[in-house]
């Protein structure tokens, strides 16, 4: 494996990626929290395949059991409100963002400092009030101006229609489309949508693997771009 640094075209700096990975957390009281499934394998997966390549990288993770791969630099953060401010943070001097984080869409709309008691709510029924987190992703895209940004959506039905459809409104350069079987598990299947109608389907391929072929594709269109300005 080249373990050299990637400079970008026309410049001696290595290039920086920031990937984000893991479930957020939010919390309702000390104790309990809303989360999902997301293991973090893929995006801990893309970081470890981007620094084997060389790339700078900026690791943002929820809470997840994993080991920081050799070379990145991890930033842990538990809700979405911290992974958006430490995203925000680390894309400003980047040249990548892969956003592979499982953000949940929904927060309690108040933490509560103790407990939450069975006497809190009724006998049978207790309603939780819930407030809507920031889309990080489509917040960052916004103002993205040259540099690469990759999403992820996990659909279940016609996914690519809605995939597309993310990939435009999210204003990302690409989206990678996979469905539940990913879950926390080793082994997924996956469609790689561009921007540039561009779209390559990998099928029950390992994490690991996946990974090696989206570090290539986000160096090269890293690569593609800078050498346009350059030239
Ligand atoms: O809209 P949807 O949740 O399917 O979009 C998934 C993509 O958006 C993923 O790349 C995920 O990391 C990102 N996302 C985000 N902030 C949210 C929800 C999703 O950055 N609040």
């Amino acid at each position: 494996m080249n373990r050299r640094a990637a400079p970008r075209a026309g410049s001696s700096k290595p290039l920086h990626a920031v990937v984000s990975a893991g479930p957020t957390r939010e919390y309702v009281d000390p104790v309990r929290y809303l989360s999902n499934e997301s293991s973090g394998r893929m995006g801990f997966a893309i970081a470890a395949a981007l620094a084997r390549r060389g790339v700078e990288v900026t690791l943002i993770a929820g809470p997840v059991v994993l080991a920081t791969p050799a070379g990145v630099q991890r930033i842990d953060v538990v809700s979405a409100r911290e992974m958006h401010a430490a995203v925000r943070k680390a894309f400003g001097k980047a040249d990548a963002l892969i956003m592979a984080a499982a953000v949940a869409d929904w927060r309690p709309a108040r933490k509560l400092a103790g407990k939450w008691r069975k006497k809190d709510g009724g006998n049978t029924n207790a309603r939780l009030d819930l407030t809507r987190n920031p889309d990080i992703l489509a917040s960052v895209a916004r103002s993205k101006g040259e540099r690469l940004v990759m999403g992820f959506a996990l659909e279940t039905g016609d996914g690519e229609r809605r995939a597309q459809s993310k990939l435009r409104r999210k204003n990302l350069d690409c989206i990678v489309l996979n469905d539940e079987s990913a879950l926390n598990a080793t082994r997924s299947s996956v469609t790689i949508l561009g921007r540039d109608g561009s779209r390559r389907e990998l099928a029950r391929r390992s994490k690991e693997d996946i990974a090696e072929v989206l570090a290539e594709w986000v160096i090269d269109k890293v690569r593609a771009t800078s050498a346009h300005r350059a030239g």
